[in-house]
């Protein structure tokens, strides 16, 4: 179990330890209604506890990748957790009728913390509706997504003053006040317009723009100060101009921090038009992120895969790799066709430069998709070897469990997924 389902456990138990507390005598389970009604509290106090959880990680402190490790792996389970919580919101009032009656599910006069309550659990079905169900622009899910710590806000009011366990209990009252603290610091920091002085940018400008077939490559500039990164690490960049202002995340293809380099392949929207970017535009980069790199993995024998556009955070971990051959990697570069394989060249020319590097490019069209035997049999001691996979995510998946077949083992291989949602 990882650090984030640990902890997650954790967050669990505490909620449902103080709740038995403070009436141990099992009366709570001694009727059905009674058993339905403890299970509407007990998913309300679940629920709650791993919505603020939920806010504290989509917050992107710095320190939260340090003990929960890469931020776009913990994005999938902060989806699972959404998806929880929902559930267990639904549960907690349909728990309750039971005991109060159909008549707790519609507004009442008067009775304003009920209310807050019912609202909040209908704005949030509505926002993850939005979310699981309808395929929203991803910009537009964003912006939806920002709502959600104030859903929060008014399911904890509703929590601390409808009159229930938790309104009678200090300990509960103390627990739901923390926790809502924590989260309203976390909402603060990532969602409010605070988080513009918050959150720590650097800024950079663009220095060049260069297109190559469907890839641009730009490279920055520091303004004063550089952010510094380890290679194959990823940031947030926003260029200042219109028509641009959205934040998307690049990998950093150079290991060094000036002038910091991304290329970007043109798939939607808006990495369609980056091309267009003016020299000179003002950027602002949030970063850096990702543990997708032989720093943190660092056997002695590399494999490294890449396909398509998964090659950029290769690019720079190649140029970093140091020279003497401490490594021995081999990096297959897979792409349809030689005119695909966009920084080839350059890759080369690093094969040239660095002991223990080998760069085996794969053309598809002519040698089918690679997989994890051709592997093995062309590359030596790989059960030793850390593996790294960037490209399309069925690529990924296929050759994970390729290598689990070949008894490589799980933790051993290390994927870099190009999404967050
Ligand atoms: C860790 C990481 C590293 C990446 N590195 C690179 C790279 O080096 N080069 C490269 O070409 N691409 C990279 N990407 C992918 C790149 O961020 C998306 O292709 C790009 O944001 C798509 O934007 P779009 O509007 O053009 O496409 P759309 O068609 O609008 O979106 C395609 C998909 O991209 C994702 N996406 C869209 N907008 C955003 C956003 N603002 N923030 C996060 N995800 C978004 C969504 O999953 C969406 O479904 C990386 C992604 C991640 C998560």
């Amino acid at each position: 179990m990882g650090r984030l389902q640990a902890t997650i456990v954790v967050l669990c138990v505490i909620p449902l330890t103080l709740w038995f507390v403070i009436d141990p005598s099992l009366a709570r389970f001694s009727s059905t209604p009674l058993i339905f009604n403890s299970l509407g509290q007990i998913t309300a106090l679940l629920g709650f506890t791993l919505f603020a959880f939920n806010i504290v990680l989509a917050a992107r402190f710095p320190w939260v990748e340090k003990v929960f490790g890469p931020l776009n792996k913990m994005y999938v389970t902060h989806h699972l957790i959404g998806v929880s919580v929902w559930i267990l919101l639904l549960i907690h009032p349909l728990g309750l009728v039971s005991t109060y009656g159909l008549g707790l599910l519609l507004p009442t006069y008067g009775n304003w913390a009920r209310n807050l309550g019912l609202s909040a659990v209908l704005l949030l079905s509505a926002l993850l509706i939005l979310t699981l169900f309808v395929k929203l622009p991803y910009e537009i899910w964003k912006a939806t997504h920002k709502y959600l710590p104030v859903v929060f806000v008014i399911g904890a009011v509703h929590g601390l003053f409808v009159p229930s366990d938790v309104s009678a209990s200090v300990a509960l009252t103390v627990y739901v006040s923390i926790v809502s603290f924590i989260a309203v610091v976390g909402g603060v920091y990532r969602s409010s317009p605070l988080s513009r002085f918050l959150v720590k940018k650097y800024k950079y400008k663009v220095s060049t723009v260069t297109q190559t077939g469907s890839v641009t490559e730009i490279t920055l500039v520091p303004e004063k100060e550089h952010m510094v990164f380890i290679p194959g690490q990823f940031a947030f960049f926003k260029f200042q101009i219109p028509g641009f202002t959205e934040t998307h995340p690049f990998s950093i293809v150079y290991s060094n921090s000036s002038p910091l380099g991304m290329c970007i392949k043109s798939e939607g929207d808006y990495t369609s038009k980056i091309h267009s970017v003016p020299v000179g535009t003002p950027v602002l980069i949030e970063g850096p992120f990702g543990r997708f790199s032989y720093y943190f993995h660092n056997r002695a024998r590399q494999i490294w895969i890449a396909g398509g556009i998964g090659i950029t955070p290769f690019l720079s971990l190649a140029q970093s790799l140091p020279a003497n051959g401490v490594y021995t990697t081999d990096l297959y570069y897979v792409v349809k066709n030689k005119e695909e394989a966009f920084k080839l060249e350059y890759l080369k020319q690093l094969e040239t430069q660095k002991k223990g590097l080998t760069v085996i490019p794969i053309f598809t069209n002519s040698e089918g998709h690679l997989t994890a035997e051709q592997v093995v049999e062309k590359s030596k001691n790989i059960s030793r070897a850390d593996i790294f996979v960037c490209g399309p995510p069925p690529m990924m998946k296929s050759l994970r469990a390729q290598f689990n077949r070949l008894g490589i083992r799980h933790g051993h291989i290390h994927t870099e997924e190009f999404s967050l949602n």
